[in-house]
């Protein structure tokens, strides 16, 4: 079986083999990645796989599993990127009971 070497970042340089490491490549390719468990430390390790780190795992006899992003996952977002502040904002907001009680209570409108 082909001894493939990785990187552990607190490890430094391992040996695997392709049983050791699980490589999915995503139909948006930036998102593809291969993960592997350090046999030193026993820390799951993910790291990014372009399409030359696709080419050398798939030629040392790692499987690659395909996946799809989902399309809600590549919308393009408009306005500002939601802070800490806008996440406790909205908490406060559902935590008032009567305007929680109030909006539920109220008829549809048609
Ligand atoms: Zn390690």
């Amino acid at each position: 079986m082909t001894t493939i070497k990785a990187s552990c970042p607190s490890c430094g340089e391992v040996e695997l083999t392709s049983d050791d490491i699980r490589l999915r490549v995503c139909s948006h390719g930036q998102l593809s990645y291969y993960t592997f468990t350090c046999p030193s430390c026993v820390e799951n390790i993910r790291k990014p796989a372009d399409d030359h780190i696709v080419s050398l795992l798939m030629s040392g006899g790692v499987e690659a599993e395909v996946w799809d992003v989902p399309a809600e996952a590549l919308e393009p977002k408009a306005g500002a990127e939601l802070t800490y502040d806008d996440l406790l904002d909205f908490l406060l907001q559902l935590s008032r009971d009567d305007l929680l009680a109030s909006r539920a209570s109220a008829p549809a409108h048609r």
